[in-house]
């Protein structure tokens, strides 16, 4: 019997938790678990890379054509390549997350990566997290799940999660880098940042990690079953 696939589209600002909580989540389903804000860093990286300013917007357009990104997966876990070069570390960086949403903000830049994102989830069941999946990229998922906390929240916790990797980073600076990045991501013309009509909002500002995986679970199984 053929399984049905299955596509569970996660949006929310930057710090909400989405890409631990929805690789988790993905792993007790089985599902593939699809960062789609890799894709963006890439493209970030690529334009920081030939030293093209992240407004240059004629830059960055005449820059697609010469690049070209790939996911892979490698025991469960996503690695975004660029030309063919793991860069799935390097596009961690404060740096990369400006250029990644500036980017984003440019039409060419969402056209060129539509596909790729819609190709992962025609044939295997997903959770796919980003800023514009519920609203633009599977509109037609099966579930949807907005993802937020409050501001304070979320910086303390890619402040954390920063530190660990070795950055030096302050939690105002943080705090300034998600502020400015969430006022571009809803601000934006195309697919801007905002909660699908039929999203369920899930506030992760008071609850433990595995409390907000409990949740997105509890959001994903309930609409599997119908209810
Ligand atoms: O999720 P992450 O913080 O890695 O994403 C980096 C940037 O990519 C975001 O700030 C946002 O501007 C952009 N992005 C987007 N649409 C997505 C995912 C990410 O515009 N679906």
């Amino acid at each position: 019997m053929k399984q049905e696939v299955i596509a569970v589209a996660i949006d929310g600002p930057a710090g909400a938790g989405k890409s631990t909580i929805a690789r988790a989540a993905a792993a007790q389903l089985g599902f593939v678990y699809v960062d789609t804000g890799a894709l963006y860093r890439t493209i970030g990286l690529a334009v920081c890379r030939r030293g093209i300013d992240g407004t240059d917007t004629a830059g960055i357009v005449h820059t697609l054509p010469e690049i070209r990104v790939d996911l892979t997966y490698c025991d469960g876990a996503q690695h975004v390549l660029l030309d063919g070069e793991d860069v799935s570390d390097a596009i961690r960086t404060p740096e990369i997350s400006v250029y990644a949403s500036q980017v984003s903000v440019v039409p060419e830049v969402r056209a060129y990566l539509l596909d790729l994102q819609r190709d992962m989830a025609r044939t295997q069941s997903v959770i796919m997290d980003g800023r514009d999946i519920g609203t633009v990229i599977l509109p037609d998922a099966r579930v949807k799940i907005f993802l937020t906390a409050s501001p304070e929240k979320r910086a303390v916790r890619r402040c954390a999660e920063l530190r660990e990797k070795g950055q030096q980073v302050t939690l105002d600076e943080v705090l300034a880098d998600m502020t400015r990045r969430d006022s571009q991501d809803e601000g934006r013309a195309v697919a801007p940042l905002k909660q699908a009509a039929d999203a369920v909002r899930v506030d992760t500002s008071d609850l433990t990690l595995d409390e907000s995986i409990e949740a997105v679970l509890r959001v994903i199984r309930a609409s599997m079953k119908g209810e």
